[in-house]
C-alpha cells in the first residue's frame, strides 16, 4: 500500500482549539488514519490560541494579500498533528471566538476568513505553494467548504475533494455582493457553484463541488436527504446521493478512558467499577447535590441550543424529581436556558445543580460518575456525549435521531432479554415519549443488578476510531484510483 496525503482543513481541532464536535473529530483522526498508511496534515486558521500552540515554527510560504494584509503558512508539529496554519493577522489575531467576538456577535468579516483559509486550502493542494500537492483535500464544514470550489474554478490537475458535513445547521451564508471579494471567476455564480437562493453558501458550495459528501452518521445521512432534515439542501443531497457517505465519528480513546483519566479522581473499568462510585460521591459534592447515595444521578453536558432540546429536560424535571432522581447539569449557551436551569437549580436546591460554562474536568467527572446521561436532541449529526457516556458506564438516554439512533442500544424487552442494551432511546421527541422514558430508566434503576450489567455491556462498547479511520482511507483510496 503506497502513503497517501491528505490535507484536512478545519477551523478547530482538539486540544488546539474547540467549539465543539467538530474539534475532536479533526483532532483524532489524523492519528487513527496512520495506522492504515494515511498521512494526515490539518490546516487551520492562525487564532492566538493556535500561534502559542506552534511557537517559532518555520514560514512555508507568505501572501503579500490575502484577502486584505500580508499572511503566511507555516507548518509544525503539535502533539499527533502535523499542522498547516495560515498566519494572518488582519484575520484571526483577536479576541473572542473563532467565530464571534466575546459578547457573542459574528464577526463581521466571517466571509473573508474562511475564504482566505479555503484559498491557502486550494493553494496547498495543487502544490503551487508548499511541498508536493496531496492526494485529497479533505474539507471538514462551511468553513472549509470554499476548498473544493476553488480547486474546481482553478482549473488544472486537482487532487480529489471530500466535504464532510458535521452540523448542516452551519451554511456560512453570505450576500451576493461578497463574491467580488472571493477571488472566484464569474460563473462561479450557478446554481451548480456557490450561489445559493440569491445569496452565497459556502457549505452549498462544497457540496455541489466536492467529489465525495460524508457526514457524521449513517443515521444522519439518510435524514439530510429527507425535507424536514435537510435545513434548504436536501434537494442537492438527493441530487448527490450516490457521493453521499454516512461514517460514525468515533471518540478518542485515549483521551476518554476510564482505566487512565487524570481528570477523574478515581479511575476504574468495567469490571472493577469501585472507582466510579467514589466518582459519583465526588461530582455529587462537586456540584453541591444532597449525599442521596440511592437517588439516580443524572447529567446533562452540553451546548444550550434548541439543537439539543434541553427544554425538554427542564420540562420534563417534576416528574424526573418525583421519581426520587437528582440533576447535575453542565453547559453554556443561549441565555434563557442558562436562566431556566439556574432557576431550577436554585429552587430544588440540593437536588438540581447547574454549572455554567466551558470545563473539560467536570465534563469528565460528569460522565465518571453520573449514573445516566440526557442527550433529548432534536437533531443530532453523530453527538460525541453519548459516546464518552456509553465508554464510562453512565447510560445514555437519547433521543432516536442521527448518530444517536446508530449509536445506544434501547433497553427495550427484547435487547434486555439478550443482554445487549447500553441505554435508552425515544421518539418522536415530545415531551410526553422523554417522560415514559425517563419512567422506564428509572424502573430499571430500580432493579440494580439488572442496571449493572447493562452499565457493564455500554462500558463495551466500541466508540473508537477504527472503524471510521478504516472507512475514510478505503474512501480516499477510491477516489485516488479514480
Ligand atoms: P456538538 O458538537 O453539537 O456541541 P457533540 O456531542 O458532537 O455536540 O460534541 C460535544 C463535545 O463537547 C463533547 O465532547 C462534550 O463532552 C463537549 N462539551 C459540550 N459542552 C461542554 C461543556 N460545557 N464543558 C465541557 N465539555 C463540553
Amino acid at each position: 500500500m503506497t502513503t497517501l496525503h491528505v490535507l484536512a482543513v478545519a477551523s478547530e481541532a482538539y486540544p488546539l482549539v474547540k467549539t465543539g464536535g467538530l474539534a475532536d473529530v479533526v483532532g483524532a483522526l489524523p492519528a487513527a488514519l496512520a495506522a492504515h498508511d494515511v498521512q494526515v496534515r490539518t490546516l487551520l486558521p492562525g487564532y492566538p490560541a493556535v500561534l502559542a500552540a506552534i511557537g517559532a515554527a518555520p514560514v512555508v510560504h507568505a501572501y503579500a494579500d490575502c484577502f486584505g494584509g500580508a499572511a503566511s503558512l507555516r507548518f509544525a508539529r503539535v502533539g499527533d498533528l502535523d499542522l498547516a496554519v495560515l498566519d494572518a493577522p488582519h484575520l484571526y489575531a483577536r479576541g473572542g471566538g473563532p467565530y464571534a467576538d466575546a459578547n457573542g456577535r459574528a464577526f463581521g468579516d466571517n466571509a473573508l476568513r474562511f475564504a482566505a483559509l479555503a484559498r491557502a486550502a486550494a493553494d496547498l493542494g495543487r502544490g503551487v505553494v508548499g511541498p508536493a500537492a496531496p492526494d485529497i483535500v479533505h474539507a471538514h464544514d462551511w468553513q472549509a467548504a470554499l476548498a473544493p470550489a476553488y480547486l474546481h474554478y482553478d482549473g488544472g490537475v486537482r487532487p480529489g475533494t471530500v466535504m464532510t458535513v458535521h452540523n448542516l445547521a452551519f451554511q456560512g451564508r453570505f450576500p451576493g455582493v461578497t463574491l467580488d471579494r472571493l477571488h472566484l471567476p464569474r460563473q462561479a455564480w450557478a446554481i451548480d457553484g456557490v450561489e445559493y437562493h440569491g445569496a452565497i453558501g459556502y457549505l452549498k458550495a462544497g457540496l455541489a463541488l466536492a467529489d465525495r459528501i460524508t457526514t457524521v452518521s449513517p443515521t444522519y445521512a439518510a435524514e439530510i436527504r429527507t425535507p424536514e432534515g435537510g435545513m434548504g439542501l436536501d434537494g442537492l443531497l438527493r441530487h448527490r446521493a450516490q457521493d453521499v457517505r454516512g461514517i460514525l465519528n468515533g471518540i478518542d480513546d485515549a483521551v476518554w478512558n476510564p482505566a487512565t483519566d487524570p481528570r477523574i479522581p478515581s479511575r476504574f473499568r468495567a469490571t472493577q467499577r469501585a472507582g466510579r462510585a467514589r466518582n459519583r460521591v465526588a461530582l455529587r459534592a462537586r456540584m453541591g447535590l444532597a449525599p442521596r447515595v440511592d437517588a439516580p444521578l443524572f447529567g446533562v453536558v452540553s451546548r444550550f441550543s434548541w439543537q439539543k432540546g434541553l427544554d425538554l429536560v427542564l420540562e420534563a424535571l417534576p416528574a424526573l424529581l418525583r421519581g426520587g432522581g437528582q440533576l447535575a447539569i453542565l453547559g453554556s449557551g443561549e441565555a434563557p436556558l442558562e436562566a431556566a436551569f439556574a432557576a431550577a437549580a436554585h429552587a430544588h436546591a440540593g437536588e438540581v445543580a447547574v454549572h455554567l460554562g466551558y470545563d473539560e474536568d467536570l465534563a469528565h467527572l460528569m460522565q465518571a460518575g453520573a449514573d445516566a446521561i440526557l442527550v433529548p436532541s432534536r437533531f443530532e449529526p453523530c453527538g460525541l456525549t453519548q459516546l464518552c457516556a456509553l465508554r464510562y458506564g453512565a447510560l445514555p438516554v437519547v433521543a432516536r435521531v442521527g448518530g444517536l439512533a446508530d449509536t445506544v442500544i434501547d433497553a427495550n424487552h427484547a435487547a434486555l432479554a439478550a443482554g445487549v442494551a447500553t441505554g435508552f432511546q425515544f421518539a418522536p421527541v415530545t415531551l410526553a415519549e422523554f417522560t415514559r422514558t425517563l419512567d422506564r430508566v428509572l424502573a430499571l434503576w430500580a432493579d440494580r443488578p439488572r442496571w449493572r450489567r447493562m452499565q457493564a455491556r455500554a462500558m463495551a462498547s466500541d466508540v473508537g476510531w477504527q472503524h471510521a479511520a478504516a472507512s475514510y482511507a478505503g474512501l480516499y483510496r477510491e477516489l485516488v484510483r479514480r
